[in-house]
């Protein structure tokens, strides 16, 4: 069977280069980078070599940029971290605010500070998944030590205007620290850390083409950051740890490659991802394409079908080999519609038909055709299976 992914959100397919750049790394360069003797001195630079490319290609300094094990560990570090030196600093303020529409590394762990006794806002969103920056800014008080807001989201794809929301953060109280879970957004839009004016900002390689179990937390230098983990000290004494060498160098890699070719793979996704969606609608009129129309990175197609569930879209797409994410979460047996398209005011009903197509660099055209075609067939069929209520 001819099979075809899309599901790139989910995690990406290593580039060749990237696995070219790694091979020495997990085999003859084998070194401890904290060792004095020659073979941990060449694992050493190899290390820091990838930290120079990755802070040049974000436009940061070397020493800005920590390496963690992927974006899960970076948002909690960032949240969690922060949260421990204004504790120190000053306890009494601590309200945190955040949207609805994060990734659950960052609501699970502004969860756990809630139950810590910090004060959570989680700013809602437009029907679009965008938050209003007026509305962000009514919420900061004199309290107020963290705004986290991720730039693109990871079900529907919308970016938010971080950079104007730190902006304005910043002019009511340049003391307040900005973190972004960039995760979705990275190799996928212009990142630069010198026109974004986030102190921490979180990344992870498996969603650019790069190694899994790899990522890291750019700490914008003057901004205070204990250590997550207490151990060695790897990373300046802020990451205790050996370092993940291989992962290190392929991320760095993989961060060039998707940086280089940018312009050329998103104008290649969006005219992939149009005719995905002409077709879509012309076959299933009555369905929505979720997410932001034009502030959406290249590739992210959500969309909402009435009267089919999104798992039974993507499992029966499974079986045709074509291979998709449904827009809800299946926990402990029950399916939760996602908490996404419910901050998007979709109703429950709809948001449970929602089947999320992700695009990448592999994707064909006649790929799209065939995707549209079978998912068209499948709604047919399980819309003639459903009893009526
Ligand atoms: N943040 C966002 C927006 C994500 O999409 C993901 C992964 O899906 C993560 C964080 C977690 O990253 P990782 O898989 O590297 O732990």
């Amino acid at each position: 069977m001819n099979r075809i992914y899309l599901d790139h959100s989910a995690t990406t397919p290593m580039l060749p280069e990237v696995r070219e750049a790694m091979l020495p790394y997990l085999g003859e360069t084998f070194g401890n980078p904290s060792s004095l003797h020659w073979f941990g001195q060449e694992a050493r630079r190899a290390v820091e070599r990838a930290r120079g490319k990755v802070a040049g290609v974000l436009g940061a300094l070397p020493e800005e940029i920590f390496f963690t094990s992927g974006g899960t560990e970076s948002d909690n570090w960032a949240l969690l971290g922060s949260a421990r030196v204004q504790a120190e600093r000053d306890p009494g303020r601590n309200h945190l605010i955040t949207s609805e529409i994060e990734h659950h590394a960052i609501l699970h762990t502004a969860a756990e500070l809630g139950r810590r006794g910090y004060d959570i806002d989680r700013l809602g969103v437009d029907e679009n998944g965008r938050i209003d920056p007026d509305a962000l800014e009514e919420l900061v008080r004199p309290e107020t030590f963290l705004v986290s807001i991720m730039l693109a989201n990871n079900e529907v794809g919308t970016i938010q205007p971080v950079a104007d929301i730190a902006r304005r953060v910043r002019e009511k109280n340049e003391q307040i620290v900005i973190h972004t879970d960039a995760v979705q957004a990275v190799g996928k839009i212009p990142v630069r850390l010198r026109e974004l004016p986030a102190d921490l900002l979180s990344i992870s390689a498996h969603k650019f083409y790069g190694p899994k179990g790899v990522g890291l937390l750019f700490i914008r230098q003057g901004t205070r950051m204990p250590s997550f983990f207490f151990g060695g000290g790897q990373e300046k004494n802020r990451r205790a740890g050996t370092e993940n060498v291989a992962g290190i160098v392929g991320m760095a890699r993989a961060l060039e490659i998707s940086v280089r070719d940018l312009e050329e793979v998103n104008a290649r996704i969006r005219g992939l991802q149009g005719r995905l969606e002409n077709g879509l609608r012309n076959k299933i009129p009555d369905m929505r394409i979720n997410g932001h129309p034009e502030k959406r990175v290249p590739g992210v197609t959500n969309v909402s079908i009435p009267g089919v569930e999104g798992e039974s879209v993507v499992l029966n797409l499974d079986l045709r080999g074509i291979a998709a994410s449904a827009g809800s979460a299946c926990t402990s047996g029950s399916v939760e519609p996602s908490h996404v398209l419910h901050a998007m005011g979709i109703s429950p009903e709809l948001a449970r038909g929602s089947v999320r197509f992700s695009l990448g660099r592999g994707n064909t055209a006649e790929e799209m055709d065939l995707v549209a075609g079978a998912l068209a067939e499948i709604v047919d069929t399980l819309r003639s299976m459903s009893v009526p209520a």
